[in-house]
């Protein structure tokens, strides 16, 4: 049976360590657990909230409803041929113990999804991605359970509408539903991505010639550790701003005016992506303390709470970076945390 608890600050729920507080708060560690959940909300008529790791979302204010802390946890192989194995995931799991799970079977896959936060649920929600990867890329299925009526529903790939940093559940379903456990498709022999951010560097510097999908995901640990604060010691969120798409023709015109740009290939055919982390670095904002936050000093693109800043104070932030990108560059960045509740136009 569930407890529901009464006001209960969030922002220790949170890698950024900000947050109101909860009117009503549970934990649900089942499915039946998460219905008598959904059943409660339903009777008082109260909002849900559902919460993971917490370390991809902002609380700038008190939520008046029901959050819903998912620690339904496990995994399982539920299919297996002589090359790939499904293996589907309960969607409270750390993302990071099913990665580590999936390489000590010496499966291959996730490995460039390694030391990631947060759970396997909140995954799809954002299409998480790292070192060329994306969740999408080894998608099976999802299943979720509609907040309202409590009915579950299969969402294959096409349903879920995976781009960049974006899915339904962050547009059209956004709070609808709970993803309730993950499929993906996990190949035994090796396909290996090595070509971001310095992977090959590192393995070709340990003598490894033909590494493991293990001995990749470590050295994606690695690289991770060398750039990005831990949030227990630095409170952040990862990057806060997704990466500026733009045309080809809008492109060339950046590129006339500051010809040092730095770009990558955009998510679709003919857009070009631009490092939100240099726009933030070349407005000035790198490093650079506003009161108790500031953008990190070795990653401009992560937004650090150094000392107990407020919501107010982030916002604040937020808002600078935002204004000092476009005055410079004419261009306007998008937060890819999720800030609840959303951000006005002002
Ligand atoms: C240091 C650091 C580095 C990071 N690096 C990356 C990176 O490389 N790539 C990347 O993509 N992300 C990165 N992130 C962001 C974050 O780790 C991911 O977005 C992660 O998937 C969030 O998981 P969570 O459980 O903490 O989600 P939360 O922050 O708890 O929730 C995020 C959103 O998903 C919703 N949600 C959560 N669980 C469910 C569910 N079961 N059903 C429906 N909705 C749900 C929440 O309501 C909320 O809107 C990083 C974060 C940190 C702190």
């Amino acid at each position: 049976m569930i407890k529901i608890q009464r006001q209960v600050v969030l922002a220790s729920y949170t890698t950024l360590r900000i947050g109101g507080l909860a009117r009503f708060f549970t934990v649900v560690k089942n499915l039946e657990e998460l219905k008598e959940a959904l059943r409660w909300a339903r009777e008082n008529k109260k909002e849900i909230f559902i919460l993971g790791g917490g370390s991809n979302i902002l609380l700038t204010k008190s939520f008046p409803g029901l959050v819903i802390k998912n620690e339904i946890t496990g995994s399982e192989i539920i299919r297996e041929t002589e090359k790939s194995v499904w293996y589907q995931a309960y969607s409270g799991e750390n993302w990071q113990k099913f990665v580590e799970t999936s390489v000590r079977h010496h499966l291959y896959g996730l490995e460039n999804l390694a030391s990631i936060y947060g759970t396997v649920g909140a995954a799809p929600v954002q299409n998480i991605g790292a070192y060329g990867a994306e969740l999408k890329d080894v998608f099976v299925s999802l299943e979720a359970i509609n907040l309202k009526t409590g009915r579950s529903k299969i969402f294959k790939a096409a349903d879920c509408h995976f781009a960049y940093r974006d899915s339904i559940f962050k547009k059209s379903l956004k709070g609808k539903y709970f993803i309730y456990r993950l499929t993906v498709k996990l190949s035994k022999e090796p396909r290996l991505n090595l070509n971001y951010g310095g992977i090959k560097d590192i393995l070709s510097a340990k003598k490894i010639k033909t590494p493991t999908s293990k001995q990749v995901a470590l050295v994606v640990t690695e690289l991770r550790a060398s750039k990005l604060p831990v949030p227990a010691v630095l409170p952040n969120a990862g990057s806060f701003f997704k990466n500026p798409e733009v045309s080809e023709k809008e492109f060339k015109k950046l590129q006339k005016r500051w010809p040092e740009i730095k770009f990558f290939p955009g998510s679709k055919p003919k857009l070009i992506k631009i490092p939100a982390g240099w726009l933030i670095e070349q407005a000035g904002f790198k490093g650079k303390r506003y009161g108790a936050v500031g953008m990190y000093e070795k990653q401009a693109l992560i937004l650090v709470n150094y000392d107990g800043a407020s919501a107010a104070e982030v916002l604040a932030q937020i808002k600078r970076v935002i204004k000092g990108v476009k005055k410079r560059f004419d261009l306007t960045l998008e937060p890819e945390v999720n800030i609840i509740p959303p951000l006005t136009k002002k």
